[in-house]
């Protein structure tokens, strides 16, 4: 591959960033989103072109970059974008799904000669914005070689974690980690607004310490000041929470701290939190302090 020619479908709170460091780079072609209005906005003020599908953008392209929602939004996505594919092109899949169906995926592509590099990240909204995301890559080492200028648009670190379904399934690691530390700080916060401690020094001598982190670093002061605005939605963690739990499955082991977040963000979702950012969790905890829900 010569030159790369990358192509974004899914501009939403991720993709749109990730697109606009692309076209900073001079690497973006083309974007593509279900929602059209999304896709003029962005392509207008990038001057980049707005295919009329998945197909057209990935004819458009020779890396088409997707980052959608769940699962099934990309098994659609990548079903429509096949016919616009061909041998020698790369998809580049930032959204967080199972490694079960990415290894699916990446084995349908490949019967046209079509290369597979799950790459999904962590870092946030902000990181994307920045262009600091940690990239957890899977494929071929020469077939990420050859799109690691894509990534390194966005990214502050790419790693590469083994074959096709590797970054997932590190994804997957990463996010039992963020539902425990969300678990944690949202039910410390909680319990320190029962205890009248005031929110500002309590953050400073928090994050200065042990128990700092991330997600305190980020959330901390928004979610005392009951702002819930995404950030990274509580459906879409809950999402990456069953990936977690069908993959314990599948090994035969259990994941108790993550039984107990899906229990958290389930009620959180069924109670309108679904677009909320995941630091809305502290609603259940104060409402939990007491034992009632
Ligand atoms: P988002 O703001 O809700 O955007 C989702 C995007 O996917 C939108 O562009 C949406 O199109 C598109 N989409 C969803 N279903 C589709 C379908 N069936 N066909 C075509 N397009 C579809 O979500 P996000 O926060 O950017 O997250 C995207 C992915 O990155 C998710 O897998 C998420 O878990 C992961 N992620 C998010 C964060 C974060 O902090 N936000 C961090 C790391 C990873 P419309 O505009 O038409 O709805």
């Amino acid at each position: 591959m010569n030159r790369l020619d990358a192509g974004v479908i899914g501009l939403g709170a991720m993709g749109a960033p990730m697109a606009r460091h692309l076209a900073g780079v001079g690497l973006l072609a083309a974007v593509w989103n279900r929602t059209a209005s999304r896709a003029a906005t962005v392509a207008e003020e990038l001057g980049v072109a707005r295919a009329s599908g998945p197909a057209d953008l990935a004819g458009r392209c020779n890396v088409v970059l997707t980052c959608v929602s769940r699962d099934e939004d990309l098994q659609e996505v990548i079903a429509a974008c096949a016919p616009g594919m061909s041998t020698g092109d790369v998809l580049v899949d930032t959204s967080t799904v199972s490694p079960t169906l990415t290894r699916r995926l990446a084995q349908q592509l490949s019967g046209q000669g079509v290369a597979w590099v799950d790459a999904p990240v962590s870092g946030g909204v902000e990181g994307a914005r920045n262009g600091t995301l940690s990239v957890m890559a899977g494929g071929d080492s020469a077939d990420l070689s050859r799109i690691r200028p894509v990534l390194e648009a966005f990214a502050g670190r790419i790693t590469h974690m083994g074959p096709v379904g590797s970054g997932q399934a590190t994804k997957a690691v990463n996010q039992v980690m963020v539902a425990g530390i969300a678990e944690a700080v949202c039910e410390a916060l909680a319990f320190s607004e029962k205890l009248n401690l005031p929110s500002e020094r309590l953050i400073e001598v928090l994050a200065a310490g042990a128990a700092g982190n991330w997600f305190l670093d980020h959330r901390g002061r928004t979610m005392l000041a009951d702002r819930f605005e995404p950030g990274f939605k509580s459906g879409l963690l809950l999402k990456d929470l069953q990936i977690c739990t069908a993959l314990a499955r599948e090994l035969d082991c259990t994941l108790p701290m993550v039984e107990a977040a899906i229990a958290d963000y389930t009620a959180l979702v069924d109670a309108g939190g679904h677009d909320d950012d995941t630091s809305a969790l502290i609603r259940i905890k104060r409402a939990t302090d007491n034992g009632k829900h």
